[in-house]
């Protein structure tokens, strides 16, 4: 199965991408921590890229879309993947139709998580990352036994930089700007589904994979 997910930052995308990319047995591939990989190595892109992530503004689209060409072209995401972060603007997700077209191929379905914007500044101003196998927590809504310490590998949290209020506000501004009209644009296509991304993890995931299994999923 070929899968978008989409929602604004916050909506859970992570958290539910790592169950459903599972249940569906693709890799998942989140733009986000590509960008933060290469951030950390201190690479070329990643020099380029943290310039737009500090300030909470999307990577240019011709950076984003190569980065994503080359990591399509990778043997493991032949049969399926699952996209999470990507894409962000109508020209991105032009370029993704166009890409698998060229390879005789086109998404399957697009999953929009819906939550509204106060829910998605209580998720992203609570949210903790883990430094080693990059689980999300939260500190609040799923807290871990010992604060700032990952209970399934035990390395240590820590709270992403663009998660500072004045950030979190530029981001959902960009999210309403441009990214919101790829709800329509894949309407359009008759590949959206929306579900409610409110609740417990677990009753999301639930609610997803219920969703999916129409699209074959
Ligand atoms: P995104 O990838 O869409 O930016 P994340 O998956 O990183 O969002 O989730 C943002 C924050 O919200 C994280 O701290 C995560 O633990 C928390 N979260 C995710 N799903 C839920 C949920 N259903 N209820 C409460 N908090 C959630
Ligand atoms: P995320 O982890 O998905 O919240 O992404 C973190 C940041 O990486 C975003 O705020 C952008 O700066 C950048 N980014 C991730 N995906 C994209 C994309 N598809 N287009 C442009 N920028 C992106």
């Amino acid at each position: 199965m070929r899968l978008v997910l989409v929602g604004p930052p916050g909506a859970g995308k992570g958290t539910q991408a790592e169950f459903i990319a599972a249940h569906l047995a693709v890799p998942k591939i989140s733009t986000g921590d590509i960008f933060r990989s290469n951030v950390s190595q201190g690479t070329p892109l990643g020099v380029e890229a943290k310039r737009y992530m500090d300030a909470g503004e999307l990577v240019p689209d011709e950076v984003t879309i190569n980065m994503v060409r080359d990591r399509l072209a990778e043997p493991d995401a032949s049969e399926g993947f699952l996209l999470d972060g990507f894409p962000r603007t109508t020209p991105q997700a032009a370029a993704l139709d166009k890409l698998l077209a060229d390879l005789g191929t086109a998404l399957d379905v697009v999953l929009e998580l819906v939550v509204d914007d106060d829910e998605v500044i209580r998720r992203l101003s609570g949210r903790r990352t883990c430094r080693g196998c990059g689980k999300i927590w939260h500190v609040e809504f799923d807290a871990t036994t010992r604060e700032g310490i990952c209970d399934r590998c035990g390395a240590e949290l820590f709270q992403r930089d663009d998660d500072k209020p004045e950030t979190i506000a530029t981001r959902l501004r960009e999210y309403a700007e441009k990214t919101a009209p790829l709800v329509d644009y894949y309407g359009a296509q008759g590949k959206l589904v929306g579900i409610d991304a409110t609740g417990p993890v677990e009753d999301v995931t639930v609610r997803a994979i219920d969703a999916l299994r129409s699209y074959g999923g």
